[in-house]
């Protein structure tokens, strides 16, 4: 079933209203307030973010720690572009090493150490196995790991190494034999990046950034001298326009980035080449163990990978250029058939399309210099930096790089839009900035106490006490899936879920895991929560 088949109910009104009562002494973020800041607000912002992804988001957080007043609106929920749709690796990229594309290597790999001392609770460290089929294959893939760990520096999550035939297979027991000659084992770093943003969400708001999904950028303002001063938005939950106006803007769309630099500049020439690339997801026993499967050489030039994931198998990713970006991209016919054919030519039980429990299709924003001519242009080959580029009007626009990347481009971004503003210079304060929900508890102690919980980090201490004041709210949602009811209220209280799809699909992951299940949850859901 397609994620995409799944329209469920985008407003649930009144029942919404009542979801967003603060519960308890913690300073929630709630829309009400949001907006109460938006009307009291006497002037122009220092910064408006246009995009609530792993981008703007980023650059929200940024610019708030500097002590910037920011406002942040996404069109849609948080994270509900290509930010929610990753392959979750926090990674230096082993491909870009073979492209020669050391420093995006090395910037990918410092900002990865980053992200695991920051989200300790998010991100962990996994091990990936690179199996061997051919004599060739041992040397050549040891080298350049070694390499890719060496140039991580301090940064390192583990050292990698050749592992014989029956190592590998330990590492892998569901991996084909047949001609299998062992393998080499590398370490990189997984986290679930819809979580990862709501915490990135509230981090900005604990620096005093203000956020609000379900607002439209319609245009853009601009003063007597044509410069872009401003937005022209709608609040899609009223239908209510209203304007508000900035030192600078930034456009933090992803693969929407040329739509609202048209809007500023009508003869713009297009930044962003858009690529979809798509997952399927499958029961554990398809990939048994807890390390994933990393394929350098895919027929169409790609690396492909099999990743344990929230107790699911996580197969992906495809490389597809499309003419234009949608909010709800389809995976194509031939991408599902291309996964499922490479993932049978490695996995002992071949996964079949009845097996397929979700299909998500996300689309990188990827960048290239303005005025390039694409032709045919394969995406795979692209460049995965980031480009900060400042149109005549002065709209700033950040764009390409990758998840892991998203500090580092927050830093460059906020250090050209402060400049541009002439906003006080104040450094960047984010190298060391815990993201919310940090907290001491290593991961293992952490699982053994919160169970599925764990990845809200210290919030799954609330959460817990939501369960103990009733014992109703432990009850889980469906037995295929370990979500619990007190997910749904923390959800809608304290993490702006406005509808029954944003606790489906980006609080929880159900939608992503398994998507009857999250379907025959959606009920329960509206029920408990809107
Ligand atoms: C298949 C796939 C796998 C990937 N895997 C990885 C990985 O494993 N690791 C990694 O590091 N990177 C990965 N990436 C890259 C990474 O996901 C992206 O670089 C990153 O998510 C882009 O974030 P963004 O904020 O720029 O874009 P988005 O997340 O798309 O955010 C842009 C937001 O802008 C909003 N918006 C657009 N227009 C408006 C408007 N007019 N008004 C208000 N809001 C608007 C959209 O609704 C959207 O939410 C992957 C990408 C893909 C496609």
């Amino acid at each position: 079933m397609n994620l995409c088949a799944m329209n469920l109910a985008r407003d649930f009104g009144p029942r919404a209203a009542r979801a967003i009562l603060p519960i308890s002494k913690l300073a929630a973020m709630n829309r009400t307030d949001m907006w109460r800041r938006i009307e009291a607000h006497p002037k122009a912002w220092d910064m408006i973010v246009v995009g609530g992804g792993a981008t703007g988001v980023g650059v929200a957080i940024d610019a708030a720690a500097r002590g910037y007043d920011v406002l942040l609106v996404e069109q849609s929920d948080f994270g509900k572009g290509t930010s929610s749709r990753s392959t979750k690796l926090a990674h230096g990229g082993v491909r870009y090493l073979e492209q020669g594309n050391i420093g995006l290597v090395m910037e990918a790999l410092k900002e990865r150490g980053l992200l695991l001392q920051n989200a300790p609770h998010i991100v962990h460290d996994l091990a990936f196995v690179v199996p061997n089929y051919d004599w060739w294959e041992a040397p050549f893939y040891g080298l350049g790991l070694k390499l890719y760990q060496l140039l991580a520096g301090k940064y390192g999550f583990g050292a990698s190494r050749i592992l014989s035939r029956e190592e590998t297979l330990k590492y892998l027991p569901t991996l084909k034999t047949e001609g299998l000659r062992g393998g080499a084992v590398y370490y990189d770093g997984q986290f679930d990046d819809a979580r990862l943003l709501i915490h990135m969400v509230a981090t900005a708001f604990e620096q005093g950034a203000t956020l609000l999904n379900y607002v439209e950028v319609t245009g853009l303002t601009k003063d007597a001298q044509g410069f872009v001063d401003g937005i022209s938005a709608r609040n899609l939950e009223t239908g209510n326009e209203f304007r508000a106006t900035a030192k600078v803007v930034v456009n933090a769309t992803g693969a929407f980035s040329d739509r609202l630099r048209l809007k500023a500049e009508p003869a713009a020439a297009p930044m962003i080449v858009p690529s979809q690339g798509i997952h399927l997801v499958f029961d554990a026993s398809f990939l048994q163990g807890e390390s994933a499967v990393m394929v350098p050489h895919t027929s169409d030039g790609r690396v492909l990978f099999a990743i344990p994931w929230h107790g699911h198998t996580l197969v992906g990713t495809t490389d597809t250029p499309i003419a234009s970006a949608t909010l709800e991209p389809v995976a194509m016919e031939q991408e599902i058939e291309f996964i499922l054919a490479t993932a049978g030519q490695y996995l002992t039980k071949a996964p079949k399309r009845d097996d397929v429990l979700s299909v998500f299709a996300g689309i990188r924003p990827l960048a290239r210099e303005t005025g390039a001519v694409s032709g045919a242009l394969s995406t795979a080959a692209l460049s995965r930096d980031h480009v900060i580029h400042i149109d005549r009007s002065g709209l700033v626009t950040v764009c390409g790089g990758k998840w892991t990347t998203y500090r580092h481009m927050a830093e460059d971004c906020v250090d050209q839009a402060a400049t541009l503003a002439q906003l006080p210079d104040r450094p960047c304060l984010t190298h060391h900035l815990h993201i919310h929900g940090f907290h001491e508890i290593g991961k293992e102690e952490a699982a053994k106490e919160f169970g599925s919980l764990a990845v809200y980090g210290s919030d799954a201490r609330e959460i817990r006490k939501l369960i103990a004041a009733d014992a109703g709210l432990g009850e889980p949602l469906h037995a295929a899936l370990p979500y619990v009811k007190a997910e749904v209220i923390w959800a809608a209280r304290h993490e702006m879920a406005r509808t029954v799809e944003d606790t489906l699909a980006r609080r929880t992951r159900a939608l992503f895991l398994n998507a009857r299940a999250a379907l025959a949850m959606a009920p329960d859901v509206a029920l408990d929560g809107f």
